[in-house]
């Protein structure tokens, strides 16, 4: 009944570990739940108060497709000032993150297309590059997730059109030193593609510098720059984000969002609006995602038989273990005998590790961190 293409994609990976969850918190079970990808926060009051307040004095309607004229301002003065790009409002496209990522491709690549990811890589890229018929090939970064040149120069055909990066990296925590993103630029313009850039966890950097390649000269023109609010403002439910490219991509990108989701919600770009007014929340949570990160890194390293890179950014860890078992199987068992939920590895394009989000309480990181130990003291 349904059409090949979505045949094709698969459900969230997170889905059955989630109803089991369920299962055993209707048993009365606390479960310690590392699977989150999202603030564990409630969005900034200033924030709510604010759409509600332009929610009761009517801006309840539509508005023009690529978003309020007010809010594409702000966020071209924002990536001017923060992210050192040389753009305007007609560069920007007000959509959900995840949504940016469909318009994108929809409107770079053409059936067949190939489009590199390093991986790791967000659960979701290779779904979405199906979705759009294009063709994910995969490209291993090395211990310290860096990209490897030399491999990626062999993967490279006539069909190759994009890079898509992450930084910071869901669900390494990486975070691109500009050395590191010169040097990919230099390949992109050699190999003439286009990059996306998703930058969406920007503000939580803990360690290292924020860059966006698109403030490179020659990459400007062939970078589509995605971000939002979700994770810096605590807003994953306002389904609330943004696009920044050349006109030409902005204008079919438009288009698309004109025939499928018409418009942004209004509520949501007032909220955005307010939002960027305003660091200070943005800044208390990172401090408070640091203070968690530092307590799980130093947990997590009591335990002899994972490894795994120190996250400069984003809210996750990514540990590896060498025990012979599939990394599906071992989240199994972490939730079973020890009410832990970890997000296997493989559909991050990696097998054996497992991803554990820190957006969850100093309690939850202690305890659920000391189960894992035990788990695998028991396992040994
Ligand atoms: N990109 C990455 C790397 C993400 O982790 C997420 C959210 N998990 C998204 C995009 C999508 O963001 P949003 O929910 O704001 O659409």
């Amino acid at each position: 009944m349904v059409s090949s293409r979505v045949k094709l994609i698969n459900e969230s990976a997170t889905v059955s570990m989630s109803n089991k969850a369920a299962e055993l918190k209707a048993q009365g079970k606390t479960i310690y739940n590392f699977g989150i990808g999202e603030p564990d926060f409630t969005t900034p009051e200033r924030i709510i108060d604010y759409s509600y307040k332009l929610a009761k004095e009517g801006k309840t309607h539509y508005t023009p497709s690529a978003g309020i004229m007010e809010l594409r301002q702000k966020i071209a003065d924002k990536m001017k000032t923060k992210n050192n790009m040389d753009v305007s409002a007609k560069n920007v496209l007000v959509t959900p993150t995840k949504f940016s990522l469909s318009l994108a491709l929809y409107s770079i690549i053409d059936p067949g297309d190939e489009v590199i990811l390093p991986s790791p890589y967000y659960v979701s890229y290779t779904d979405i590059i199906k979705l759009n018929e294009g063709k994910a090939v995969t490209t291993p970064t090395d211990e310290n997730y860096e990209f490897d040149f030399d491999q990626m120069k062999k993967i490279i055909s006539p069909k190759t059109k994009v890079f898509m990066l992450n930084n910071p990296v869901n669900p390494t925590g990486k975070v691109y030193s500009e050395k590191s993103l010169r040097q990919l630029s230099d390949f992109i313009i050699e190999n003439d593609l286009y990059l996306i850039s998703d930058e969406i966890y920007e503000d939580l950097i803990y360690k290292g510098k924020m860059f966006s390649p698109a403030s490179i000269g020659e990459m400007k023109e062939r970078t589509v720059t995605l971000s939002g609010f979700s994770k810096s403002y605590a807003m994953t439910g306002w389904r609330i984000g943004y696009m920044v490219a050349n006109e030409d991509i902005i204008k079919a990108s438009n288009k698309v969002q004109q025939q499928t989701l018409t418009c942004a919600p209004s509520v949501s770009q007032y909220a955005a609006l307010d939002a960027l007014d305003d660091e200070e929340d943005v800044i208390n949570m990172r401090n408070i995602f640091n203070k968690r990160r530092e307590r799980a890194i130093s947990l997590l390293r009591e335990i002899d038989d994972i490894s795994f890179y120190e996250p400069e950014g984003a809210f996750y860890i990514f540990p590896g273990y060498g025990m012979d078992k599939s990394a599906d199987k071992l989240s199994m068992e972490l939730l079973d005998k020890e009410n832990v939920i970890v997000t296997p590895g493989d559909p991050f394009g990696a097998s054996k590790h497992f991803r554990i989000s820190y957006a969850t309480s100093e309690d939850v990181i202690s305890t659920g961190i000391n189960n894992i130990k035990d788990y695998f003291k028991k396992m040994n």
